[in-house]
């Protein structure tokens, strides 16, 4: 078996990463080095809290100093169902949370927890508690509950106090060493009353920072008091919400650290709102908001720690060299690569899995769904399948594998095979591996995903000689049978559809002979005349019914080449499914500028020769619109003919010594590209695995223990 882990202790680091290895003391606990898994949410909260613990235990092993969990509510009254984030509302939520903390120790970090009462962003769809706020005002969720805040009395004020003090207790008898105090992202009670957004006062919680910070104050002083030097007390604090004055700006929060810098241990400065912190790469850039956090570190005495995408070790040590950051914050590259710290310390830089920013892992959260990653396919199945990040079981036979097809789910599969230590030829039409990946990073902003195919491309070529790549090799039926393989697995993909059936059409759109009917393969795969510099404008309408980023991208895309673009989605908002990405603010500002006409609500109907026909989705009414082109982006149809001709010929496989072929990723149902790598993973582990067939595998899942129903 390969096993690319680093052997425990050996430390083959280049001097200059010294520097990220120092210890860092947090008041009265000690981090072993740098890095600090700071909390982020999961989609699996109090539901799977065993999944969690081993998603959280595989962080530990991998080299963070500090591990976090998510957000835990302290309270009913702090109950943000639909979401499922960890509780501790009394000591029966104790059993998954001492699971954790334990499942980090196991692991060598320090375990911390975010305590959060969430404010007006609780809207207690399932305590039924009236919500609280520093004001009465409408609650601040994303589904804009039609419920209000109701403005806190000093007497709800003691009632929280208490309530933060209660969980503090309960934290620390469960062993966790770093405490929270939650003041960021607009998703807290303690940002609430420190945001004039919300915070209406005249008391003495209101007016002044001095007067909205005295809330957070206080609770710090509680935790601290409660802690007495056995745990470490972070406050997690939004530097910047970029609403202008209304909101929290940097020299607010330059005003509360002075004023609150002897409270907390360690500082964790954020963005004001969750959308903000965690932008997607299509959006901010790796360590984006360096100048800020610099500014705001020189204020304190304390070590701060924040996020920035951070993949790079050397961006790292410039963050604290430059006295940026004491400690590298990280969420989503410890999601794609729980090792990244072992990696850096074993100097196996080339072997990290780079983040992407696609905010798939976020999508998890928001859909109430356990997290998955497009880079990590582990991620969330520590537990529930047994996969690790790094580790997989080596080869269980005499199997041979040929893989026809390298997008993300043939060269998962390859890499996975290949770490498993099977013979296996990975054979690929065009010139080039990596698929969709490759396709669509060349789109704007989309250029990092391009890490999918270069990671995967890196492993093979480095480890794993057991694996032949074969390019400018379109596989038919019979080459695939004549190839002396005893498993086919088909990774060959997807192509759009040209006659508009998706979700909403269920016939093919009228199309006159004509018309100019493209779809993103067109764009995407040939060097498209549209998209040559100084090619003639035209007037082209994007039909988008799939709601993910495609259409959208590709309607910025003709938009640059100097196109008349015209964006007609029957969903309220452009790229509609954005919204798990917390991308679809910045997708419709950004849409906006680059001057397309957005249509919502709308659908196309017919295509006719210069001209195009929409309807209103609500009332059916048409109009007519120019146009010299239409792209559909409806929906795919699987490319699946090697597939299916292979299964007719399913007679003479055992002639040709072929046991098994399978088809995955999007050849088998068209999906995401973090759905192709899990695909392509999945086909690997069960390769050879003991037990029932693929599908008749139940993966593991925590039971609800049944309560006396008198
Ligand atoms: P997925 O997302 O499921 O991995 P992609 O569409 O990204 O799928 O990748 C499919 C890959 O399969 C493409 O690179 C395509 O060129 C390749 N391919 C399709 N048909 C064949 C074939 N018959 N032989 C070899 N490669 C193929
Ligand atoms: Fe990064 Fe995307 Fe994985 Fe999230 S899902 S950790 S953004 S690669």
């Amino acid at each position: 078996m390969t096993d690319i882990i680093p052997e425990a202790g050996v430390t083959a680091r280049d001097s200059r990463y010294d520097i990220l290895f120092e210890p860092v003391q947090l008041g009265p606990v000690r981090a072993k080095n740098r890095f600090f898994q700071v909390p982020h949410c999961n989609g699996m909260g109090y539901r799977d809290p065993t999944a969690q613990a081993a998603m959280r235990n595989i962080k530990a092993e991998g080299g963070w100093a500090v591990v976090c969990t998510e957000q835990v509510e302290i309270h009913p009254s702090s109950d943000i169902t639909p979401f499922i984030e960890l509780r501790l509302w009394d000591d029966g939520d104790l059993p998954a949370l001492a699971r954790i903390a334990d499942a980090i120790h196991v692991g060598g970090a320090l375990a911390g927890i975010e305590l959060a009462h969430n404010g007006m962003n609780a809207p207690n769809l399932s305590s039924r508690e009236p919500p609280m706020g520093p004001a009465h005002l409408p609650v601040v969720t994303w589904s804009n509950d039609p419920v209000q805040a109701r403005m806190m009395s000093a007497s709800d004020i003691a009632d929280l106090r208490r309530w933060h003090r209660l969980a503090v207790r309960r934290a620390l008898a469960v062993g966790y060493d770093v405490v929270y105090v939650y003041a960021g992202h607009n998703l807290s009670m303690f940002h609430h009353f420190l945001s004039r957004r919300y915070n209406q006062r005249s008391d003495s919680y209101g007016g002044s920072v001095a007067n909205r910070a005295r809330l957070l104050a206080e609770v710090l002083e509680d935790t601290r008091e409660e802690c007495a030097g056995r745990a470490a007390v972070a406050c997690r604090l939004t530097i910047d919400e970029r609403v202008g004055d209304v909101g929290i700006t940097p020299a607010e929060a330059a005003e509360v650290i002075c004023l609150l810098d002897h409270l907390p241990d360690i500082w964790d400065l954020v963005l004001g709102s969750w959308e903000l912190d965690s932008a997607t790469s299509r959006f901010a850039a790796e360590a984006e908001r360096e100048p800020l956090i610099a500014g705001l570190k020189r204020l304190s005495v304390k070590p701060v720690v924040g996020v920035g995408r951070f993949t790079s070790p050397d961006t790292m040590v410039r963050q604290v060299r430059a006295g940026v950051l004491d400690m590298i914050g990280a969420a989503r590259p410890s999601i794609a690569d729980p090792f990244l710290p072992a990696k850096i310390q074993a100097g196996r830089l080339d072997d990290i899995r780079e983040c992407i920013g696609c905010n798939i892992c976020i999508s998890g959260d928001m859909t109430m769904s356990p997290i998955r990653c497009t880079q990590n396919p582990a991620m969330g199945e520590e537990w529930r399948r047994g996969w690790h990040p790094e580790r997989i079981r080596s080869r269980g036979s005499d199997a041979s594998v040929l893989i026809v097809g390298a997008g993300p789910a043939g060269l998962e599969a390859a890499r996975a095979l290949g770490q498993r230590g099977y013979p296996v030829m990975l054979a690929e039409a065009t010139r080039e591996l990596g698929g969709r990946v490759l396709r669509e990073a060349s789109l704007p902003g989309l250029a990092t995903w391009r890490r999918v195919a270069d990671y995967r491309i890196g492993q093979l070529r480095r480890h794993y000689r057991n694996v032949d790549i074969s390019l400018e090799s379109e596989i038919e039926p019979a080459d695939a049978l004549g190839h002396g393989f005893t498993d086919i697995l088909v990774t060959t993909g997807a192509w759009w559809r040209k006659d508009g059936v998706g979700r909403w059409h269920a016939s093919a759109i009228p199309v006159a002979d004509e018309a100019s009917v493209l779809t993103p393969d067109n764009l995407l795969t040939s060097d498209h005349p549209l998209l040559r510099p100084g090619t003639v404008a035209q007037r082209i309408l994007v039909f988008d019914d799939d709601h993910y980023y495609l259409g959208g991208v590709l309607a910025e895309l003709l938009a640059r080449f100097g196109h008349e673009v015209r964006l007609v989605t029957p969903a309220p908002l452009v790229s509609s499914w954005t919204a798990h990405t917390l991308e679809i603010g910045d997708i419709q500002r950004r849409v906006h500028k680059a001057g397309i006409t957005v249509d919502t609500s709308r659908v196309l109907v017919a295509v006719g020769a210069g001209e195009a026909r929409t309807a209103c989705v609500y009332t059916g009414s048409e109009t007519s619109v120019p146009v010299d082109a239409v792209l559909l982006v409806t929906a795919r149809l699987p490319r699946d003919g090697l597939f299916l001709a292979l299964q007719q010929r399913q007679d003479e496989w055992p002639a040709r010594g072929v046991r098994s072929v399978t088809c995955v990723g999007d050849a088998w149902a068209p999906t995401t590209i973090a759905g192709a790598v899990w695909a392509g993973r999945r086909y690997a582990e069960e390769m050879d695995a003991p037990g029932p067939a693929s599908r008749d595998r139940i993966y593991r899942r925590e039971y609800t223990a049944l309560d006396s129903l008198a």
